[in-house]
């Protein structure tokens, strides 16, 4: 008998689909027994869990690029893990790997999907966001679809989060000008004075629109959508021609009926602008690219962040039972980084 079979494991499911702003009901919390790996298995425990936009998305009934999260079913993430106990040829005890267990303390895995990592070279947390799917996203989408070009002006919203700061901040390593929109003064002060973008404006002042003209005098090259609705107005008239709107997310549309008033109908201004400035829009999922460009990201921004030049701010909590307030927090914007939940000891 293994010391994990006394344990209780805990797991997340989906108990209502959410009506607009999601709450805490639509989530529930269950106590189960700790699984026992079959030959071929690992038993993994959750140290972190990734909390992201995404996972709102998937509780939609609605398909889209992914299957919709069922009733009943574990909430879906990216999990940093530890080998409890292996029966499986390749996994070693105490092994640390990026992992997809869903928000659970205990799982199962045959090893498919694992990625080891080695915490000597960076934090193991780090694998869910700066050197994980939120940094790759940022890379993967300004290599492909932005294209950066010296001396351009490249504007991000969400820009103090997981993903946006670091746009802003490989789109200056790519030689460009960075632009970030976000709201609240510790987040503005924040990309001025430890990220150093050039230039920020907040989306909640009466003068947004003034201060994101003012910020971009020679307007806007590349804008790396994370937000749509009302900044996605602002920035259109903007856009140079031939500017790249690499569309990444649209996190103000997620909770759909909760945009109160705004069911504006916002196509046929995008489209007499793409015509009328030859803009390029193109949407993009991480996973297209990360076949091929998964090892130049590890390999580029393993650099950049050990050489200080690619900073990161991680909003931690702590225990399974934070996750659901986790994401409630986020989706309103009251995270401040790349929101993950520790859920056990990182020392042994
Ligand atoms: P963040 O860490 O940036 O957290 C979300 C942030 O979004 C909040 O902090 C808040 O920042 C902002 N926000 C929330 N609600 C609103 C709103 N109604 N209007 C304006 N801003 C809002 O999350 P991520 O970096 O993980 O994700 C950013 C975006 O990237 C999301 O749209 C996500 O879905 C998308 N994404 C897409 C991927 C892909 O493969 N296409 C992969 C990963 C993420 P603030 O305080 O600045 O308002």
């Amino acid at each position: 008998m293994s010391k994990y079979s006394q344990q209780t494991n805990q797991q997340i499911v989906l108990a209502a689909r959410p009506d607009g702003e999601l709450q805490l009901s639509d989530l529930r919390l269950e106590n189960l027994a700790v699984p026992v790996p079959a030959q071929g298995e690992v038993l993994l425990e959750t140290i972190y869990l990734s909390i992201d936009p995404y996972m709102r998305w998937w509780m939609r009934a609605e398909k889209s690029y992914n299957t919709p999260i069922q009733i009943g079913e574990v909430i879906v993430g990216a999990t940093v893990s530890r080998v409890r106990q292996s029966r499986h040829p390749h996994w070693q005890e105490g092994e640390w790997v990026l992992a997809s267990s869903g928000w659970r303390r205990f799982a199962l895995s045959d090893g498919s999907g694992l990625r080891r990592l080695d915490p000597a070279i960076a934090p193991p947390s780090t694998a869910l966001g700066v050197l994980g799917m939120t940094g790759f996203t940022a890379y993967a989408g300004l290599r492909n679809i932005g294209q950066p070009q010296p001396g351009e002006t490249v504007v991000v919203a969400a820009a103090s989060g997981a993903v946006g700061s670091a746009v802003g901040q490989i789109a200056r390593l790519r030689g460009a000008r960075a632009v970030g929109i976000t709201t609240g003064q510790q987040k503005l002060s924040y990309l001025k004075n430890e990220l150093h973008f050039d230039a920020v404006a907040d989306y909640r002042a009466p003068d947004f629109v003034e201060q994101l003209a003012k910020a971009c005098p020679d307007g806007i090259d590349v804008y790396f959508e994370n937000v749509g609705g009302r900044i996605w107005d602002t920035v259109l008239p903007l856009l140079n021609t031939y500017a790249r709107v690499p569309v990444c997310g649209l996190i103000s549309q997620y909770e759909a009926s909760a945009v109160a008033g705004d069911n504006k109908d916002r196509l046929p201004a995008t489209m007499a602008q793409i015509m009328g400035k030859s803009l390029t829009l193109r949407g993009f999922i991480q996973t297209e690219y990360a076949a091929t460009q998964l090892a130049d990201f590890l390999r580029e921004a393993g650099a950049w962040v050990s050489e200080g030049k690619l900073r990161y701010r991680e909003h931690l909590l702590h225990g399974l039972e934070q996750a659901p307030q986790a994401l409630i927090s986020l989706l309103k914007g009251q995270n401040f980084g790349k929101t993950i939940v520790q859920l056990g000891a990182t020392h042994d």
